[in-house]
């Protein structure tokens, strides 16, 4: 588990994050073999700015990361902390990639702006092409294109708020997987209805419910949307 503590210097505007891994030393490799360097980087941070008004800082709740995957090394996150008394936002980003995380102090709060609600687009016209490739008149990407084209629109009428919540997502965590509601599927039939022939539409019923548990390429993908709000400091 990543370590939700920071202490932050007044002085230096200086962020060191506290973790399990503050004392364990680095290995580098060197001509002949691999050298140990020891490693204390708390120590470290606590001699650089001794003397100097340190704060511990907690996180606080939420967590956004901008680029969408904290499997990203080189992803921007913004983190809520707290010092018991002001909110504030610190900002973790990566010089490169072999450099570790580093944390800057902003004023600021994360602004919860909902959930948007949407399908897995190309995962179901893969599943689809997939599904009926043996059949003898297989659905071309034509009409794989408009069944997800009209899945798309139906789903623009759910509340976000209503849809049962099946999975996460273990990349980003403001995203949910959500179960398509009965209700839903019922609207998708009546639309497609008008646009493909019975058979299709067996075809289509069939393909639904071979593909509606939580983790297959019908769940809804529901992204809370967190804005970043500047404050005066
Ligand atoms: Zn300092």
């Amino acid at each position: 588990m990543v370590s939700d503590r920071f202490i932050w210097c007044r002085n230096c505007d200086a962020v060191h994050h506290v973790t399990s891994c503050d004392r364990a030393p680095q290995y580098v490799y060197v001509e002949g073999g691999v050298e140990e360097i020891p490693g204390d980087d708390w120590r470290a941070f606590m001699k650089q700015h001794e003397g100097h008004r340190l704060e511990p800082l907690k996180a606080s709740g939420e967590k956004q990361f901008c680029q969408s995957s904290m499997s990203d090394p080189m992803g921007v996150a913004y983190i809520e902390v707290t010092n018991g008394r002001d909110h504030l936002l610190l900002r973790q980003s990566r010089a490169n990639i072999a450099e570790p995380l580093s944390f800057e102090v902003t004023r600021g709060r994360l602004v919860d702006q909902g959930l948007t609600v949407c399908i897995q687009d190309s995962e179901i016209k893969k599943e689809m092409r997939c599904h009926f490739k043996w059949y003898a008149d297989a659905f071309d990407d034509q009409k794989i294109d408009l069944f997800v084209q009209l899945f798309r629109d139906v789903v623009t009428v759910i509340e976000p708020e209503t849809i049962e919540v099946a999975g996460f997502f273990s990349k980003d965590d403001n995203v949910t997987f959500g179960l398509l509601p009965a209700d839903v599927i019922e609207l998708l039939m009546a639309k497609c209805s008008s646009y493909f022939q019975p058979r299709e539409l067996d075809d289509i019923r069939r393909f639904i419910d071979s593909h509606g548990e939580p983790c297959d390429v019908l769940a809804l993908v529901m992204r809370r949307q967190l804005k970043i709000e500047q404050s005066a400091a």
